[in-house]
């Protein structure tokens, strides 16, 4: 994907969205599942769409670390696919998501004792490529490219207040260049798009005075923070040596501080050096919310070794903490959106904790604002569970 289109983002400025006369000009903050599946669906129903984003790609949490040894999908593990309409979404960039043969989930305990095994045949697992991100960079880039007329994506560009004049919205931004920061704002929008974690969403909005109403049913979310650490034994991938530890690939845990381990290296197209991914539970991850990175690898190193009895010291071992990693308790409709303000919101945490819930929430969002005047709000049309199942998809 094309870098960044900053340049129209001096200090101080103001960049007219490019919305050409009689086109509905959108502004999606956000450029996660939700958001890059909302600015393609209003792009392609002729939208002027601006997408932002505080990150320096896409991908939001279905995102990929870069280290020396290969990469780590550290956000989303994997994905699963159950509405016809994302399986459609899909089939348009066949090279950008693979099956990854790891359906088979072991349920381990404090030591690593298998508890049980589910094998989802029927549940493919699967995974963005060359890495997690893989697959919304494909998405987003006929966004960035101008491929679709009128489109931009601007990373690097945190939105911290959002204000409506006179019909149209503009927005400041903070736009970084990875050393600097600089502010800016970008005008002329006909709508705006929230497509980011509730907490953050309810921020935005106080910040700028705006959906009192909305407060409290946001404030309702619950999202469960997550400590993930990313290991890899680059030793272990000598030729002629059989890899690590466990012959499974995957495995959840009843571990007091570990729920998930996965071998990245088992995923189709990643390199073979042994990595794995590690996630803690939910509870210890809250309680060790503010506990210094090196410390939090520590406990988990340890942690891992007596679930799977890999005692080897890893040549590279970081820690990555998501202060909103899953959803705990959603909000019970696919996404909110007021027309008359031309205000929307979207994300996972509508329906559940998957990147299923937030494909279906960027997508009935877009078609709200797309048909207005449908009978059956799609808002109403797909309803969530509460609370969402506490697992990985
Ligand atoms: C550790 C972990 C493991 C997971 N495992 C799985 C799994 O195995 N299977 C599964 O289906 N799901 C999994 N999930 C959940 C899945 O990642 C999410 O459901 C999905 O990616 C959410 O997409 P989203 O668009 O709603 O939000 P996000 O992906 O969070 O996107 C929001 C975007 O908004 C941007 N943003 C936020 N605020 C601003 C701002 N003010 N200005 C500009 N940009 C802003 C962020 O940078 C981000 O890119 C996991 C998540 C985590 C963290």
């Amino acid at each position: 994907m094309p870098r960044a289109k900053n340049a129209s983002f001096a200090t101080p400025s103001t960049h007219q969205s490019a919305a050409t006369a009689g086109t509905t000009s959108v502004a999606v903050i956000g450029a996660g599942m939700s958001g890059v599946t909302c600015a393609r669906t209003l792009a392609q129903a002729g939208y002027s769409v601006t997408l932002f984003d505080k990150s320096r790609g896409v991908g939001g949490r279905m995102s990929t670390r870069q280290s020396a040894f290969g990469n780590f999908d550290h956000g989303t593990q994997y994905f699963t696919v159950r509405d016809p309409r994302f399986t459609q979404a899909l089939a348009t960039t066949p090279a950008a998501a693979k099956r990854w043969s790891a359906n088979t989930v072991r349920v381990l305990d404090d030591t690593g004792h298998v508890l049980s095994t589910h094998n989802r045949t029927s549940d493919s697992h699967w995974v963005g490529a060359p890495g997690m991100n893989g697959l919304l960079k494909a998405w987003a880039s006929p966004l960035a490219d101008n491929s679709i007329a009128g489109s931009q994506v601007h990373l690097q560009s945190r939105v911290t207040l959002l204000n409506k004049q006179e019909g149209q919205w503009t927005l400041n931004i903070e736009v970084s260049d990875g050393e600097h920061t600089s502010t800016a704002q970008a005008s002329g929008f006909d709508q705006v798009v929230l497509a980011i974690p509730s907490d953050q969403a309810q921020t935005l909005l106080r910040d700028s005075a705006l959906m009192p109403t909305w407060q409290t049913q946001l404030g309702d979310v619950v999202v469960d923070p997550c400590w993930t650490l990313m290991l890899a034994y680059p030793k272990a991938s000598q030729p002629g040596l059989a890899h690590l530890g466990p012959q499974w690939n995957v495995a959840r845990s009843t571990h007091h501080r570990i729920s998930w381990m996965a071998r990245e290296s088992s995923k189709p197209g990643r390199t073979s050096i042994e990595r794995w991914t590690v996630q803690a539970n939910p509870e210890w991850s809250r309680e060790h919310i503010n506990d210094a990175p090196e410390r939090v690898v520590a406990k988990l190193i340890k942690a891992f070794a007596e679930v799977t009895g890999i005692r080897a010291e890893p040549g590279h071992a970081v820690a990555h903490r998501w202060l909103y990693a899953q959803t705990r308790t959603p909000l019970g409709s696919s996404h909110l959106f007021d027309k008359r303000q031309g205000l929307g919101l979207c994300g996972d945490w509508c329906l559940g904790n998957r990147v299923e819930n937030a494909f279906v929430s960027g997508l009935e969002l877009a078609l709200d604002m797309v048909q207005p005047a449908k009978a059956v709000s799609p808002a109403k049309a797909v309803k969530a569970k509460k609370p969402a199942k506490p697992a990985t998809s």
